[in-house]
């Protein structure tokens, strides 16, 4: 028997409700398998918590997530707190710090949900985005403030080792499914500097790896083949923001952003990984059960997978696969009528029922 020890924060807006679903499926595993125990502990870092406190987290708040096995993240985010609060004081600080640099998205069209978009076959694809340095650097500022000629600089940042050790990621992930070729998004046209060694530090890692080739596409070319023929994508390696803007494109074409799981991972687990839907707080939907819950169920699936626990990931698809099949608790963005809460009881069931 393992217990692991898991760190919750719910976030703001619909981060709890569809938290609470998540939590639900993931007590049913320990309930169903006692060789699987979790001691779980929630952290209310939210909005609210940063408008009593002027932080999101309290000062040790980093070094007590890291004695956790994993942190199964919501959603943040609030109309009364600025916009880059929630991200560079909680998410970035936690991101960089545990170095997660595998930004992990699977987008993956389950079978009975529709795309957007015709296709010769289902959309399966991983995007592995980095996800602690390039475009989201936060080094740079306003210059010449005083007169009419304002200027910002805003400076990316991309070190060999930072690429190299997501690549090498990447091309691990390649060689273990038989895939023959990684798509590498770049820009090294236009952005000579950074995305030049992006490129060669990208190269040089697949020279370790027999059978496995690299295929440069510029990112404006890259989303247009994404839209007119997903279905023959396996692999794409992409910066921070490239990857940010390739995977709400993917998500849209695979059910929308409540069946889009991610992973931050740290590959050597010096660190606990966090997982979430890449969907924010939806404040729109907020308190009305009508967030569907899959994303976050997925994300749990990807923390069982990063935890060693393929088989407990691999129930969790077939319930949900299953769920989405029989159309029978789904949610208004997928056509259906459940609430957030029957959805996540469906789930629930047919755990039951396979284990
Ligand atoms: P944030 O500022 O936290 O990113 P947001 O307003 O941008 O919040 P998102 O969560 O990014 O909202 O989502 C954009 C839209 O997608 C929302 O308005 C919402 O209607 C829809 N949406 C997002 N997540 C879900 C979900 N789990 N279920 C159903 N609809 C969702
Ligand atoms: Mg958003």
């Amino acid at each position: 028997m393992k217990t692991y020890r898991l760190a919750v924060l719910p976030g703001d807006g619909i981060g709890p409700e569809v938290v609470e679903e998540g939590m639900k499926v993931l007590d049913a595993l320990t309930k169903a398998d006692s060789s699987f125990q979790l001691e779980t502990t929630s952290f209310d870092w939210n909005s609210e918590y940063y408008l009593k406190h002027n932080r999101m987290m309290p000062e040790d708040g980093l070094s007590t997530l890291k004695e956790y096995d994993a942190i199964f993240f919501g959603a943040i985010g609030d109309r009364r707190v600025p916009e880059h609060i929630p991200i560079w004081d909680l998410i970035m600080p936690i991101r960089k710090n545990f170095h997660q640099y595998v930004n992990l998205r699977p987008i993956k069209q389950l079978p009975g949900v529709q795309s957007p978009i015709q296709t010769d076959g289902p959309i399966d694809f991983y995007v592995f985005r980095e996800n602690a340095e390039g475009e989201y650097s936060n080094i740079g500022g306003r210059l010449y403030q005083e007169t009419t000629d304002e200027l910002a600089i805003q400076n990316t940042v991309i070190t060999k080792k930072g690429v190299q050790r997501l690549a090498r990621y990447a091309f691990d992930y390649a060689q273990k499914n038989g895939v023959r070729k990684i798509v590498n998004a770049t820009k090294s046209n236009a952005i000579v500097h950074s995305m030049r060694l992006w490129d060669e530090s990208v190269k040089e890692v697949a020279t370790n790896y027999e059978g496995i080739a690299v295929d440069d596409v510029y990112i404006d070319a890259l989303v247009a083949h994404l839209v007119q023929r997903p279905e023959s994508f396996e692999v794409i390696v992409a910066s921070n923001l490239f990857g940010d803007i390739l995977t709400d494109l993917g998500a849209a074409l695979v059910g929308g952003l409540g069946l889009s799981p991610s992973a931050n991972l740290n590959p050597e687990g010096d660190f606990p990984s966090m997982f979430e839907p890449i969907h924010g707080s939806a404040p729109d939907i907020t308190g009305k059960q009508i967030a569907n819950p899959i994303a976050q169920i997925w994300s749990a699936a990807l923390m069982l997978e990063h935890l060693g626990r393929d088989d407990l990931a691999l129930v969790v698809m077939n319930a949900i696969e299953q769920v989405i099949k029989t159309r029978t608790a789904l949610t208004p963005d997928m056509g259906g009528n459940a609430k957030t809460f029957e959805t996540g009881d469906a789930i629930v069931k047919q755990i039951y029922h396979q284990m």
